[in-house]
């Protein structure tokens, strides 16, 4: 048997060719990649990680650490990748719940993790991005031929957990098969080639940067620009060089506040992808005026990968997340009873497919809920599909507002909301209310020097919106609170103003 992710990462390799290129000018050739991520996989195996072990990372982005992730896929480990921010507390809950035969971490941070490893009998070994690091320094003593462990379609090939905007992060297992089909399709959709040279500015513990972004270019033989962190001014500098940037909407309107955005500094890209939030259609079209380009939408989850794409060479339209991807069922059905629904019509988003994911981890339960019996995914996600066929993400199940007995989805008000004079964003929420179940709650960033308030809110959406859509209050705040993906963490709005309306 064969390793069926590496062997598709090998047989696309170039020895030869570039495939990092890191801010300090650091090259890591395909031929660095195959040595070095077979002396990790080779050290792995030495401290005793087996087939079908967790192996959790929690460390800074760097070309090394993304070789530990090639390294664990060779020697057959299940990688778990950890968000950087997550906290001591929140770091004991998730290797309690993976428990890893090994956690690696960086130096700065090893000394608390040792207490956590201890506890759930685990070892710690460290990375850091300056090359250094106690797995590192056992790599450099390894060999460079590393007989990859066999791992076929549906084996484990990682545990990654879910950004937790709903609620608690759940860890989604996904196989050889998940990664390497939803790859592939990614890469001939977008017509990545070798010859392409990604911005790669996103983290490499979600979904996004780790699957999206790496495995496309892997399997393309393709090489990437890494940065730490999303820079504009890094950005601008490097497109002249680059072919193709993958974002959060976040990056799209960082970069549009840049003044060196133009068709010029954009001519030699061919392609901007926009995922993991919503891009609003303002942006995609002051995006198109500045540069040109119509920025790709598309939408995904940890649990899926990618669901949907717009086209590459067909209309790209804004506020739309495109046509499902090749071999990707998707279905609109009525959230209570399941039953499909038909064009234009709203509720659940259900996806099948090859890239769906085979659970969650520990969470049997869970796990079977969210599957139909037929064995379509059910994603979380309100949306529609339009008469031309087109996906259009109408917000999350969770965020469904149910006031007076009426469903309100938050998007249809912050969409009348956005369009008024002086708004810069807002946010729809619920929140308790004594009379009727939920109030209709926005919250609103407005410019500066644009002098409007509750009542000029309120009284712009009178002839907009249906009255029981109508927010009751009106709040203002500086800037609406979200997370490294740039998703909007409403929880945390609902947690701030629960008790607007009194303690219910
Ligand atoms: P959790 O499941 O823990 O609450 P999460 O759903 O945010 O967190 P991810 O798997 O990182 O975790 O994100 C997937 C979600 O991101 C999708 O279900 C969808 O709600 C949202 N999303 C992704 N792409 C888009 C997009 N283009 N437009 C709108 N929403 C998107
Ligand atoms: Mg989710």
């Amino acid at each position: 048997m064969s390793n069926h992710m590496f062997d598709a990462i090998r047989d696309a390799a170039d020895p030869g060719t570039t495939f990092i290129e890191t801010l300090d000018g650091r090259v890591w050739t395909y031929g660095d990649m195959l040595a070095f991520s077979g002396r990790l996989a080779a050290t792995l195996e030495k401290l005793s990680v087996e087939p079908g072990d967790r192996v959790a990372v929690q460390v800074e982005k760097s070309p090394e650490a993304l070789m530990l992730y090639l390294a664990c896929l060779r020697a057959g480990a299940v990688y778990l990748p950890l968000n950087t921010g997550y906290t001591t507390a929140e770091l004991d809950y998730f290797i309690g719940d993976a428990a890893p035969r090994l956690i690696v971490s960086t130096p700065a941070a090893a000394d608390g993790i040792r207490a956590i490893a201890a506890k759930h009998g685990a070892r710690v070994e460290t990375l850091d991005d300056k090359g250094g690091g106690t797995l590192l320094q056992r790599a450099r003593g390894e060999g460079a031929h590393f007989g990859d462990a066999p791992r076929g379609p549906d084996d484990l090939a990682a545990i990654l957990y879910t950004s937790g905007t709903t609620g608690r992060s759940k860890g989604a297992m996904l196989t050889h098969d998940n990664l390497l089909s939803n790859a592939l399709t990614l890469r001939d959709y977008w017509r990545f080639t070798e010859t392409d040279r990604l911005i790669h500015a996103l983290p490499i513990f979600h979904t996004h940067g780790l699957f999206v972004a790496s495995n496309v270019i892997l399997l393309s033989g393709a090489s990437m620009h890494f940065l730490p962190k999303f820079d504009a001014d890094e950005v601008l500098r490097l497109m002249p060089k680059a072919t193709a940037l993958m974002g959060v909407p976040t990056f799209y309107v960082r970069l549009l506040q840049h003044a060196g955005l133009n068709r010029e500094a954009a001519s030699g890209m061919r392609l901007f992808v926009s995922g993991s939030a919503p891009l609003l259609a303002e942006t995609h079209k002051r995006f198109r005026e500045r540069t040109g380009h119509a920025i790709l939408e598309r939408y995904g989850m940890t649990e899926t990968n990618m669901n949907t794409s717009n086209p590459y060479d067909g209309e790209r339209v804004a506020g739309t997340v495109g046509f499902p991807l090749p071999g990707v069922s998707l279905r609109i059905t009525d959230p209570e009873t399941g039953s499909p629904l038909g064009t234009e019509e709203t509720g659940m988003i259900e996806v099948k497919g090859p890239n769906v994911f085979k659970g969650y981890w520990r969470m049997p339960e869970k796990t079977e809920a969210e599957f139909r019996p037929d064995g379509y995914f059910i994603t979380g996600d309100l949306g529609k599909i339009d008469a031309d066929g087109y996906v259009h993400i109408v917000g999350r199940g969770k965020d469904l507002v149910i006031s007076g007995g009426y469903n309100i989805y938050p998007k249809e008000v912050e969409t009348e909301i956005d369009l008024l004079t002086g708004v810069v964003e807002s946010a729809v929420i619920g929140v308790p209310h004594p009379d009727f179940g939920e109030g209709v709650t926005a919250i609103v960033v407005r410019k500066p020097e644009a002098g409007i308030d509750e009542n000029t809110v309120l009284g712009g959406l009178k002839d907009r919106l249906a009255r029981y859509k109508q927010p009751k209050r009106v709040i203002f705040v500086d800037d609406l609170p979200r997370n490294t993906m740039g998703k909007m963490q409403k929880n945390v709005l609902r947690e701030t103003y629960k008790s607007l309306y009194g303690n219910g």
